[in-house]
């Protein structure tokens, strides 16, 4: 039973597009430019997928506890 999903951006692929944004309000938020996760660690959610499989640079990604890639696929 997975605890938690720990999300991160590369800040330095991100391009700012805010798509994750729009897409996962609770979980991003633009920075500078950039995005951030809101908090590094969510209860697992069908949204931050979405929101890590729509953005256009795979700058987002979901790892669950072991560490493995939820998401992009
Ligand atoms: S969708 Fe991707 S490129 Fe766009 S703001 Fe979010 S992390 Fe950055």
């Amino acid at each position: 039973m997975s605890a938690g999903w720990r999300i991160a951006v590369d800040a330095g692929r991100c391009i700012g597009s805010g798509g994750c944004v729009g897409m996962a309000p609770a979980h991003f938020r633009l920075e500078s430019g950039a995005a951030t996760p809101i908090a590094a660690t969510v209860e697992p959610t069908e949204t931050v997928i979405d929101a890590a499989e729509s953005c256009p640079v795979e700058a987002i990604t979901v790892r669950d506890d072991d560490g493995d890639l939820v998401a992009p696929a």
